[in-house]
């Protein structure tokens, strides 16, 4: 296993990319804490599956617009495994519409979730993490391409977090830690169903033109977590199926 003895952190671990994420962390041989915002039958799932691997795992209700909930899951999942070595910075909100109509909540949730959090969570993980530490952001296809019209926050929000992920890769490389930039494509989970409304119209901007698997994101986020990526840090990584190819 090339995870054994790590501890990984992964916000919105209850479902989606998030759970894959955190399954297949725990499969490489990772204790798993993971963060939820309201569905804590299916934090609950996830633990178990995970205990099932053997694997330690703990949750813990965050929003990610709550700042205090946000450092608690940092604190929390040190204290529970001894160490924190991965930080999956996942969950994030979805904020697409007209411009028009965006309100000033909807901006400052957006902003809150998708970049403040990433932002505070980096920096209190980065003070647990032992050298060769991992951060691991998921960003999304379209902050590299505005494709179609609605995705002016969203974009707004998920840009940030290249800005964001650069600038750790700078000053967290003499430690040895990497930190990395994920930009998925359309994936089928509760935000985005491929049998939703816009699937085959999202579907035909992919070069692969499908959908992608939460699986598909997990084993990119694996392979930064992994040694195999310990020459690979400031990167934005497109695992969009030629989104914005
Ligand atoms: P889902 O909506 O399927 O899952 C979201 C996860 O985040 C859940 O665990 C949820 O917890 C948690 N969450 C939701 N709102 C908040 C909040 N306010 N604060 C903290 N946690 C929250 O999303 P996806 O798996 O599709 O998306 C995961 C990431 O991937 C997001 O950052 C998203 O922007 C990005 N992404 C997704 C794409 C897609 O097509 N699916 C494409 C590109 C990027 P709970 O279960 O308790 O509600």
């Amino acid at each position: 296993m090339t995870l054994d003895g790590k501890a990984a952190l992964v916000t919105g671990g209850s479902r989606g990319i998030g759970e894959a994420v955190a399954i297949r962390l725990a499969e490489e041989g990772a204790d798993v804490a993971l963060t939820y915002h309201s569905q804590a039958g299916r934090a609950a799932d996830v633990v178990d599956r995970i205990k099932a691997l053997g694997r330690r795992a703990w949750a813990v209700q965050a929003d990610g617009a709550d700042a205090q909930a946000v450092l608690a899951a940092v604190e929390g999942a040190a204290a529970e495994f001894g160490r924190l070595d991965i930080l999956v910075n996942n969950a994030g909100v979805g904020a697409l519409g007209p411009l028009a109509e965006l309100s000033l909540d909807d901006v400052d949730r957006a902003l809150a979730v998708n970049v403040r959090a990433p932002f505070l969570l980096a920096q209190a993980a980065t003070a647990h993490m032992a050298d060769g530490g991992r951060i691991i952001n998921i960003g999304s296809c379209m902050a590299e391409r505005a494709a179609f019209p609605g995705g002016s926050l969203y974009a707004t929000s998920k840009t940030a977090l290249t800005g964001l992920t650069k600038a750790l890769a700078r000053e967290l490389g003499p430690r040895g830690i990497t930190a990395n930039l994920i930009h998925p494509g359309p994936v089928d989970t509760d935000m985005n169903p491929a049998d939703g409304e816009s699937a085959a119209f999202q579907s035909g901007f992919t070069a692969l033109g499908r959908y992608g698997r939460p699986s598909e994101i997990a084993a990119t986020v694996a392979h930064l977590a992994g040694d195999s990526g310990r020459y690979l840090t400031g990167a934005s990584i497109a695992v969009d199926g030629g989104f914005a190819a």
